[in-house]
């Protein structure tokens, strides 16, 4: 490629309104371009990169023996009413109607679409076990969309779905997927970590999320340094003795933040009543002698946009509960691919009320805490002096103790047991000729957002610095004064076919720019390898190179480029 025939778009200047290092970077570096809140388009650099996860997937999904279909982004509701996920799912779900007024949603995930497709294909247990895939948009109508393409509204997934008569058969393939994420993370030369999940409100027997470790990363992981325990922090709360929470009789205290409001100024405020209380909410921390209480805004919109005839808001007393118990109550939806409802919480404790997506409070012994998905924006000390889990304690195997690190999930496997097939009567004949339902397994990849997880783990303050595996490109030739020099122009243009000859994607600046700012750009999108061709090295026989990740410069002979290269 030359860049006189591409899209660079490149720039200096870092965005204002990006918060991590690889949105930054890949606004910077013109790998996306933001469309609306959520929605990007992917510029030549960041598509390149973009292929190639989704190479890596695809191949080892196929190794794994997953067979690639695809089916639409547009599901029929009819589907979602036979699980009842049209009720439960929240905000997250787009939902529309077509011209004859019959409602579709724009999928945030597939178990409606695979299950109603293989319960019409599949009728005996001999065309078992069945492992699809697929590499596809999802849109999820994200609360907060934000850190570029990481928690964007409009991504790219692979999942897989599979389907067994036994436990046993999808105990075998989920260990196989499991193997093949593994691979995945591995080729892309990424630290990550298999975390055990919660299964949540959904059942199934097992469930395991992978994280690439990141400062950035959303999520919090608790693990052992004594033993291979890890699991997110939802599951390793489940995973304490219950005692430690049957304790708490202080007054519960809340988490300062600026958007903190008292009941009467948010009902003022947003012109809006409370009108509806549900079921007992039972929250870590609080007692029956100080019962907290949740005041729930559901909507989809930033809290500045709420309006009253658009949004309910939901008053709940907190007592103990686990999060999926917390998710149920507010009618979110769990579960495997699906998202977790859309649920705006504002905590309050008696007439203080948290207003953030990520609220958080905690009992002045600052070990019992409430609210959902508040850690995200604390510090790490912060947020681990609200969990139940505590670094430096014994786990749950009894063997070292906790430690804990920040991650992005990037994958997340789950065995669903028959929760869908018994929904939708998805069955085939066993081998006495008896209809049983399907146990059936699903896998996700969140494709695009390896790609910004990728970047989090491969940066400096230069650019990016993409494994050769994910680069947009693998050399960079750098001819200087290209366009007076006839010698240069020509030993780039040897160059650029001899490495092309060998499959080696090149970027070729044949710009009119100055050496600085082609050099700046090379290092910015972060190509592994930079060849630079001048008439001075010409005369010496030799180019001059330098490796992006270590910096070291080096001069090669002509005759030794390629091989040293390849
Ligand atoms: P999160 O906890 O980050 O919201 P999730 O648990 O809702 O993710 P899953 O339903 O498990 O996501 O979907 C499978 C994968 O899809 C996730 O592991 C993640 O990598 C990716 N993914 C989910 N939501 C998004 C998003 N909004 N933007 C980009 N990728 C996403
Ligand atoms: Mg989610
Ligand atoms: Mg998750
Ligand atoms: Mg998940």
């Amino acid at each position: 490629m030359r860049v006189s025939n591409y899209l660079l778009s490149t720039q200096k200047e870092t965005p204002a309104n990006a918060e991590v290092i690889s949105h930054q970077l890949m606004l910077r570096a013109g790998f996306i371009r933001r469309n609306a809140s959520g929605l990007y388009s992917w510029l030549p650099s960041g598509l390149r990169v973009l292929r190639k996860v989704e190479a890596i997937v695809r191949e080892e999904m196929n190794n794994a023996g997953a067979v690639e279909i695809l089916m639409p982004l547009v599901q029929p509701a009819d589907l979602w009413a036979e699980t009842g996920r049209w009720e439960k799912f929240g905000p997250e779900l787009l939902r529309f109607q077509d011209r004859h007024n019959r409602d579709f949603v724009l999928g945030p995930t597939h178990e409606e679409v695979i299950t109603d497709l293989v319960r019409k294909e599949v009728s005996s247990y001999k065309q078992l076990p069945l492992n699809l895939y697929q590499v596809q948009t999802k849109f999820r109508d994200e609360v907060r969309p934000r850190f570029g393409v990481m928690r964007a509204r409009e991504f790219l997934m692979k999942d897989a779905y599979t389907f067994h008569l036994s436990q046993e058969c999808l105990d075998n393939t989920y260990a196989q997927m499991h193997n093949a994420y593994s691979k995945i993370f591995e080729r892309m030369g990424l630290a990550f970590r298999p975390v055990i999940a919660d299964t949540g409100s959904i059942g199934g027997s097992a469930s395991h999320e992978f994280h690439v470790l990141a400062n950035s990363g959303e999520d919090l992981i608790a693990y052992s340094n004594g033993s291979d325990y890890a699991a997110n922090i939802e599951k390793a709360e489940t995973a304490e003795p219950t005692t430690t929470l049957a304790a708490p009789t202080q007054e519960m205290t809340l988490v300062d933040t600026p958007n903190a409001k008292t009941i009467a100024e948010l009902v003022e405020q947003f012109d809006v009543e409370i009108t509806k209380t549900v079921k007992t909410l039972i929250v870590k921390g609080a007692t029956e002698e100080a019962p907290l209480v949740a005041l729930i805004v559901r909507g989809d919109h930033e809290l500045n946009e709420l309006k009253a005839d658009k949004h309910e808001l939901v008053a709940a007393p907190l007592e103990f509960a686990t999060d999926a118990e917390i998710k149920d109550a507010i009618g979110a939806s769990t579960g495997s691919l699906g998202p977790v409802g859309l649920t705006m919480p504002v905590i309050i404790d008696k007439d203080v009320a948290v207003m953030s997506d990520f609220a958080a409070g905690a009992n002045q012994d600052g070990k019992h805490h409430f609210g959902i998905n508040w850690e995200r924006d604390l510090p790490m000390a912060q947020a681990m002096d609200l969990r139940n889990v505590v670094e430096g304690e014994p786990t749950p195997d009894g063997k070292g103790t906790y430690e804990f690190a920040r991650g992005i999930e990037v994958g997340h496997i789950f065995q669903l047991g028959t929760n869908y097939s018994e929904a939708m009567g998805a069955t085939v004949l066993d081998e006495n000729g008896k209809a049983k339902e399907m146990l059936m397994g699903c896998y996700g990849i969140g494709v695009s957002r390896i790609v910004a997880a990728a970047i989090e783990q491969n940066h400096d303050d230069r650019g990016m610095m993409l494994p050769a595996t994910l680069a947009p490109f693998t050399v960079g030739i750098l001819p200087m004064n290209m366009h007076k020099s006839h010698r240069v122009k020509e030993m780039a243009e040897q160059l650029y076919k001899d490495l092309s000859a060998e499959g080696i994607e090149i970027l070729l600046d044949d710009r009119k720019e100055r050496p600085g700012v082609m050099f700046n750009d090379m290092e910015l999108i972060g190509l592994p390898h930079v060849v630079v061709i001048g008439d001075r090295n010409i005369d010496a026989g030799v180019f001059e190179y330098k490796n992006r990740r270590t910096g070291e410069k080096q001069e090669i002979p002509f005759d030794q480029i390629v091989d040293f290269i390849k």
